[in-house]
């Protein structure tokens, strides 16, 4: 529940709901577009956000996309992280999503409310920026379609008033051998302390991580089909990291280090194993 009146609107399409976000601002309103609703009801109830309007994007037609048209595959903002998990339409997406809280809090958490929320970790991004994701994003004037490496890598951010209408990705990295890893402080569900997610394409090892900065990010791509030890492999990623590894109450970053090495060295193994998932 949020403690105190707020305007909430419902909107058909696209247009209406970037309109009603403007018009609000405009108005001195704080608007907040709508997914799930958990990050902004658990933080409007400790008063960290005060929405006075919310636009709940779930009737939105491109903010429900999910499937294919035989090349591309589609994942809409308003789909739930569950709906995602369950549809096995892209593995990594699916394994990754499927560990993000637990099975009745996917039912509500959208993949938009995941990309764009404060909650640093947006571990759904991880196979999308291996897989050379576009994301689609409406503003005042136009949807754009760009990389999402190019807007969410690192420590990208929305500007305000956009709004994620889905991502698309080129449907053949689905069928790549892929491998996530989540370690957690101590329980199977959690926060990540690592979440690690890698594709293997073609003998080149993309990885991407979550928490081992203060931002999720892609590593450079790299071989891992020669005779090097994986471990070299591991030390050569740790060298071009775009900041110092994280240290916080889940964990040091000495600790943190260690369990991305451990990590890191067994997907690169499992990959030149033949393996797939971890
Ligand atoms: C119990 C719990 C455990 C969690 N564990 C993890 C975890 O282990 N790993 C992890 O990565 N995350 C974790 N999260 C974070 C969670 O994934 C995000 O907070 C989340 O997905 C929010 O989804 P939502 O649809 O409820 O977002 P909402 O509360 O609806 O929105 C969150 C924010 O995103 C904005 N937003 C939503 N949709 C869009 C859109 N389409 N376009 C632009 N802006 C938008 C909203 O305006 C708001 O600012 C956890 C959250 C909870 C509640």
């Amino acid at each position: 529940m949020i403690p105190y009146d707020f305007d909430y609107y419902l909107p058909d399409t696209w247009q209406e709901a970037v309109d009603i976000y403007h018009t609000l601002k405009a108005d001195a309103k704080n608007p907040l577009y709508y997914g799930g609703g958990t990050e902004i009801i658990s933080m409007a109830r400790v008063g960290s956000v005060r929405p006075n309007a919310v636009i709940d994007i779930k009737k939105i037609p491109e903010c429900q996309s999910f499937g294919t048209d035989g090349t591309k595959l589609f994942f809409g903002a308003a789909l739930t992280l569950a709906t995602i998990r369950e549809s096995g339409l892209y593995p990594l997406l699916s394994l990754a999503t499927g560990r993000i809280a637990d099975h009745t809090i996917q039912c509500k958490l959208t993949l938009g409310g995941n990309l764009a929320g404060t909650i640093h970790y947006h571990e759904a991004l991880l196979p999308l920026l291996l897989a050379d994701a576009t994301i689609h994003i409406a503003n005042a004037q136009c949807i754009r379609e760009v990389p999402i490496c190019d807007v969410l890598n690192m420590n990208g951010k929305l500007t305000p008033g956009e709004l994620i209408l889905m991502v698309s990705l080129n449907k053949r990295y689905a069928a790549y051998p892929y491998a996530h890893i989540k370690k957690t402080k101590a329980e199977k569900i959690g926060y990540p302390l690592v979440s690690v997610a890698a594709l293997n394409v073609g003998g080149t090892l993309r990885l991407a991580a979550s928490a081992l900065c203060s931002f999720p990010f892609r590593f450079k791509d790299c071989s891992f089909a020669d005779a090097r030890p994986a471990m070299d492999i591991v030390r050569e990623l740790l060298a071009d990291l775009p900041e110092p590894v994280l240290s916080d109450t889940e964990g040091s970053a000495a600790y943190r280090q260690f369990i991305f090495e451990k990590t890191a060295e067994k997907i690169i193994t499992g990959f030149r194993n033949g393996g797939s998932h971890a």
